[in-house]
């Protein structure tokens, strides 16, 4: 088929799709752009790295110079690059705008230049922000509540004036949170199994009362190539499917994984603007064929075991994978 320019495939997201692309007969070359910040490793892409048909350079998407001649290069470019972490974006605000909103502008510039015939734009089910009840559909307003959101959903926006504006082939997927192995263990999952593996204790925000929507890595990179391959140009496609739990409810699933206990939880304020619940409805997607594979308990001790067996990928970056922040005595031991 193609030749996929990957932006952001050194991270999380981005390496299981490139790994999977590879693995497409039909796909001549997959180039694999990332500026390896914090998030991202060379490592993520393990085996890949010796493919014949991957190319990897380590760039920064702001670069014009640079992504304009990427992208004379290739058929298609599939868009990860992003600061992704909520937490990180309340004290570096203007990364997250640099990389997901200017980063996104000076992409879809050079794809509009070179007139590739595809463009995926990865985004997130934050950019609703919070619903009560009920799914969000694709066609609802964008509401983001934290800057994180709020770069995706302004990028989002561009990304859908460039097919209205100069008709470049623009697709927007909406996944809701992603787990799996190889994420950084700043995110809940990660870095409550790395503590756990380490015998530490576990923090909750609030009450642990937050709704999100738990979504295999692998179920939303297929959803993602079928919207690279069979989506309709200036369309939003939701992807999700997971389980929905709240985040004492994935804690307790979690302990039950370890035959660990309440005790070794403690409550911690919970931080700015945490919406309280997401939920997305993602029939359009399934209409172009998508279904999700992956159950969550499965899910979750397939990722454990691939924590367990690699300390030497995470152990290092657990240090400051999280701000330490007083815990609150009163919510600690509070079973589900
Ligand atoms: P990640 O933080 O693991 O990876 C991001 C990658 O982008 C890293 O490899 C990093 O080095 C690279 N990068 C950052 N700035 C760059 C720049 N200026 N130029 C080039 N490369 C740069 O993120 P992830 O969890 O894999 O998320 C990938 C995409 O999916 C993001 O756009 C994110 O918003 C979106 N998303 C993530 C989730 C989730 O649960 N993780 C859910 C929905 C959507």
């Amino acid at each position: 088929m193609e030749q996929v320019l990957i932006t952001g495939g050194a991270g999380f997201i981005g390496s299981h799709f490139a790994r999977r692309l590879l693995r497409a007969d039909d796909v001549a070359r997959v180039t694999v752009l990332d500026a390896l910040t914090y998030a991202g490793s060379v490592e993520n892409l393990g085996e890949a790295m010796l493919s014949p048909k991957l190319t990897f350079i380590r760039g920064d998407i702001c670069d014009a110079q640079l992504v304009e001649r990427l992208a004379q290069e290739h058929t298609a470019i599939v868009h990860f690059a992003a600061e992704s972490h909520v937490d990180r974006s309340f004290y570096d605000t203007g990364s997250f705008l640099g990389t997901n909103v200017l980063g996104t502008y000076t992409l879809l510039e050079a794809a509009r230049k070179a007139g590739v015939c595809r463009f995926v734009h990865v985004s997130t089910d934050e950019v609703y922000g919070p619903l009560l009840t009920g799914q969000a559909a694709e066609t609802d307003p964008i509401r983001p509540s934290v800057p994180y959101a709020a770069s995706k959903a302004a990028s989002d926006l561009v990304a859908l004036s460039y097919f209205q504006t100069f008709g470049v082939p623009v697709c927007v997927t909406r996944s809701s949170n992603n787990y799996g192995p190889r994420q950084h263990p700043e995110k809940i999952i990660p870095l409550f199994i790395a503590r756990l593996l380490k015998g530490h204790r576990l923090t909750l925000h609030g009450r642990g009362q937050h709704v999100r929507n738990w979504l295999h890595v692998e179920d939303n990179c297929q959803g993602i190539e079928l919207v690279l391959r069979a989506g309709t140009p200036g369309e939003v496609y939701n992807i999700g499917g997971g389980t929905d739990l709240t985040s004492k409810e994935l804690t307790g699933l979690l302990l039950r994984m370890f035959d660990a206990g309440w005790d070794c939880v403690d409550y911690i304020p919970d931080r700015a603007a945490n919406d309280l619940r997401y939920a997305l409805n993602w029939s359009k997607i399934a209409a172009l064929g998508y279904c999700p594979e992956r159950g969550l308990e499965d899910g979750l001790a397939e990722t454990a075991d691939w924590y367990r067996r690699n300390p030497d990928r995470w152990a290092p970056l657990l240090r400051t994978a999280q701000p330490a922040v007083p815990a609150i005595p009163e919510l600690i031991d509070h079973p589900v």
